[in-house]
C-alpha cells in the first residue's frame, strides 16, 4: 500500500538533520534527543504520529532546558515558599551566577598568580552589611551553620536550650535531633511556654559551652509566655550563640518581631546563625556571623571543609548583598493600593475579580504576621491547568476561589500571568 505509515517513516539520521531538532540535541545532549526521535518514529510506524510531524512531536516531547525542573510563577502570596525553592534571585544574582559558572578567580589573586583566600568578594560584602560583627563565614545553609557551631564547640559537651525554643523547622527536620547527631548533650531548661534567666543559672556548668537561643521562625505561642532576652543570658559567662533562621541582616520595619543579625549581636550574643534564602533574599547558604576569634576557628575546624560553598553561591550571595534590592526585599516594600491596581487592571482582561488579600512570610520567618496584598480570583478549576502550564503558575485555593496574589509575583510578570490564565482557560 504506497500510504504504509512504515513506508514513509523518515530515517533517525532524517529528524536529527532537522534545524529545530539539530538545535534541541546542541542544547539537551544528541543522546537524549536521539532517544525521543527513535520513540517517536516508532509511533509514525505505529500510525499514530503522522510522518510529517515527525519533528514537530520530538520538539513537543522534550523539555525547554536540560533540567527537569519548571520555572514557576510564585502566585501563592508566600513570599519564601519552601517547595518554590524559597527566596528568588534578584537579575543581578543570576547575572554573577553566570559569570562565575566559568573559570573565575574565587581562589586566586590575579595580581601575584598566587593562590588567594576564598570567597573575598562575598564574605566582605556581609562583612560590610553587619558592622557588627567581627568576623564572618558562610557554609551550605542554616543548618550547617549550626552543625558547625555544635561540632567545633560542644562535641562532648552541654548546650543549654529552652524547651520553647525545640524547633521542628519542616520536613520531620528537628534542631534538637541535629544538635545530638553532632555529639551535643542538650541541657533543656523551663517548660514549653516559659523560661526565666533562674532556669538558665541552674542548668549551666563546667560542661557546659554555650547557650542556645532558637527562633520560633514558624509558629508561635502566645499568652501566659516569657523568655529571657540574649542581653541577659550575656551575663552568665558563657557563649551565647542565636539561630536567627530568617536572616534578616538588620531590623524591618513591616516586621517588628523578627530579631536581625546586627540588633542580636549588638545585643552581645557571641554568634549568631541565619539562612541565606530566606529574608534576606540570596542563595541556600548558611551565615555565621560574631566574635572574629571564634568564627576563624569555625572556619579553620576541618568540618568546615564539608560545609563549604561553592563558586556560585558566593557569586549570589555577593550579589544580593551589594546589588539592588532582591525579590524578597521589592515584595515586603509593596504597597498594598499598587497591588490592589494590578490586581483590577489583571482581573480586567480576565473577567476575575480585583479581592484584598493577605500574604505571608512563610517558612522564612515573622510566623502569622499577615502582609496586606490584593489578589485576582478566578475559578478554581483552573488551578490544575495553571500548575501544569508553562510557565506553572501556582496560586492557592481560598473560600472556593483561586487566588492569584500579587504580592509575589513581580509586576513585570502580570502579562505573563495574563497569558497563562488565558492558556489555561481553553
Ligand atoms: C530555617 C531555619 C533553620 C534551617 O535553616 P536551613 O537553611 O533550612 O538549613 C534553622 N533554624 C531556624 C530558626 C530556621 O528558621
Amino acid at each position: 500500500m504506497p500510504d504504509d505509515p512504515r513506508r514513509r517513516t523518515p530515517r533517525t539520521d532524517a529528524v536529527l538533520a532537522d534545524p529545530a531538532v539539530a538545535g534541541a540535541a546542541e542544547r539537551l545532549g544528541r543522546a537524549r534527543v536521539k532517544s525521543v526521535v527513535v520513540a517517536v518514529l516508532d509511533d509514525v510506524r505505529s500510525g499514530s504520529v503522522d510522518p510529517s510531524d515527525a519533528a514537530a512531536e520530538v520538539l513537543s516531547r522534550l523539555p525547554a532546558a536540560a533540567t527537569s525542573l519548571r520555572p514557576v510563577v510564585n502566585a501563592t502570596g508566600v513570599v519564601v515558599h519552601t517547595n518554590l525553592g524559597r527566596a528568588p534571585l534578584s537579575a543581578a544574582a543570576v547575572a554573577a551566577v553566570r559569570l562565575a559558572a566559568g573559570p573565575t578567580d574565587v581562589e586566586m589573586d590575579l595580581g601575584t598568580g598566587r593562590r588567594g583566600p576564598r570567597g573575598t568578594g562575598a564574605l566582605g560584602a556581609l562583612a560590610a552589611a553587619v558592622p557588627d560583627a567581627g568576623g564572618v563565614h558562610v557554609v551550605n545553609n542554616g543548618a550547617a551553620a549550626l552543625s558547625l557551631v555544635a561540632c567545633a564547640l560542644a562535641q562532648g559537651r552541654e548546650v543549654v536550650i529552652a524547651r520553647g525554643e525545640l524547633v521542628e523547622i519542616g520536613d520531620g527536620f528537628r534542631i534538637p535531633e541535629l544538635l545530638e547527631s553532632m555529639g551535643v548533650r542538650l541541657r533543656e531548661v523551663g517548660t514549653t511556654n516559659r523560661v526565666r534567666l533562674a532556669d538558665y543559672e541552674a542548668a549551666v556548668g563546667p560542661a557546659t559551652a554555650f547557650v542556645l537561643k532558637v527562633h520560633p521562625s514558624n509558629f508561635r505561642v502566645e499568652g501566659f509566655t516569657s523568655s529571657v532576652p540574649v542581653s541577659e543570658l550575656t551575663g552568665l559567662g558563657l557563649p551565647v550563640v542565636v539561630d536567627i533562621g530568617s536572616g534578616l541582616l538588620a531590623p524591618h520595619p513591616r516586621l517588628p518581631d523578627e530579631p536581625d543579625a546586627a540588633s542580636v549581636l549588638r545585643e552581645g550574643a557571641s554568634l549568631v546563625t541565619a539562612s541565606g534564602d530566606k529574608l534576606l533574599g540570596g542563595p541556600q547558604c548558611g551565615l555565621l556571623l560574631g566574635e572574629a576569634a571564634l568564627v576563624e576557628s569555625l572556619r579553620r575546624h576541618p568540618f568546615a571543609r564539608a560545609l563549604r560553598v561553592d563558586k556560585l553561591t558566593l557569586a549570589a550571595l555577593e550579589a544580593t548583598l551589594t546589588g539592588p534590592p532582591s525579590p524578597v526585599a521589592a515584595a515586603l516594600a509593596t504597597r498594598p493600593e499598587d497591588l490592589m491596581g494590578r490586581a483590577r487592571r489583571i482581573a480586567e482582561e480576565l473577567g476575575g475579580v480585583a479581592v484584598a488579600s493577605e500574604g505571608r512570610v512563610g517558612g522564612g520567618g515573622a510566623p502569622g504576621v499577615p502582609l496586606a496584598s490584593a489578589a485576582v480570583a478566578l475559578s478554581p478549576d483552573l488551578a490544575k491547568a495553571l500548575r501544569l502550564g508553562d510557565p506553572s503558575v501556582v496560586g492557592h485555593v481560598h473560600d472556593g476561589r483561586l487566588l492569584l496574589d500579587l504580592l509575589t509575583v513581580p509586576a513585570e510578570l502580570d502579562d505573563v500571568l495574563v497569558e497563562a490564565v488565558r492558556r489555561a482557560a481553553t
